[in-house]
């Protein structure tokens, strides 16, 4: 997506550990015209298949469902990242790694949100590892619903999520795919 990766080499930097900072438009302040943008592309890209429910995890990943679940008619359910496991069994849970926070989070989502009938489409604002993606497929998993797609604003082609989930036979649409990044020199390379 031209204008992303656009705003990505004018407002992105490459910070030392392999961490590409986007706060200006994407995870701290939000640029909602690009946002809008964004989700009309994911739109597009899947327009060939039925989603019930737009899925993420929280926080930064809800922007950009929330926008995109506009464009699809669909509700966003995200999963929450919780302290404690609930007992009660009201929820599916799981538990995920964060690259860029290196700690474990137990993240669930309620059984009334995520049923056997839904059709999902996981969206997120980066691919890494897939530790993220991971989590939420193992809660779509566990509710029996069906797994769509997964729809990522930046994609780290160099990491090894991307790969490992369509080698599952998992469709993936990244919006842009950074091939290669330099925190000395601020250079960063796109794949096409
Ligand atoms: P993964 O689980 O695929 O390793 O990492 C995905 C999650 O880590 C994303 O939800 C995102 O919040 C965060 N993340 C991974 N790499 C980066 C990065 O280079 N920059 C930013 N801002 N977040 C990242």
């Amino acid at each position: 997506m031209e204008l992303l990766e656009q705003r990505i080499l004018k407002d992105g930097v490459v910070k030392a550990g392999n961490v590409l900072k986007v706060d200006s438009f994407l995870n701290h302040q939000i640029d909602i015209g690009l946002m809008n943008e964004i989700g009309k592309e994911f739109k597009r890209l899947f327009s060939d298949i039925e989603i019930t429910k737009i899925f993420t995890i929280e926080a930064s990943g809800i922007a950009i469902a929330a926008i995109t679940a506009q464009y699809f008619g669909v509700p966003l359910v995200f999963a929450k990242k919780s302290r404690s496991i609930n007992l009660e069994g009201s929820v599916y849970s799981t538990r995920i790694e964060s690259f860029t926070h290196k700690r474990v989070y137990d993240v669930i989502v309620s059984k009334k949100y995520l049923s056997e009938d839904d059709k999902v489409l996981v969206i997120d604002d980066f691919l890494a590892n897939g530790c993220a993606a991971d989590g939420l497929i193992d809660l779509i998993d566990e509710s029996g619903a069906a797994l769509q797609g997964v729809g990522i604003v930046i994609e780290k082609g160099f990491q090894d999520g991307g790969r490992r989930l369509r080698e599952k036979g998992i469709r993936v649409e990244s919006l842009a795919i950074v091939d290669s990044m330099d925190d000395a020199t601020g250079e960063i390379v796109f794949r096409h």
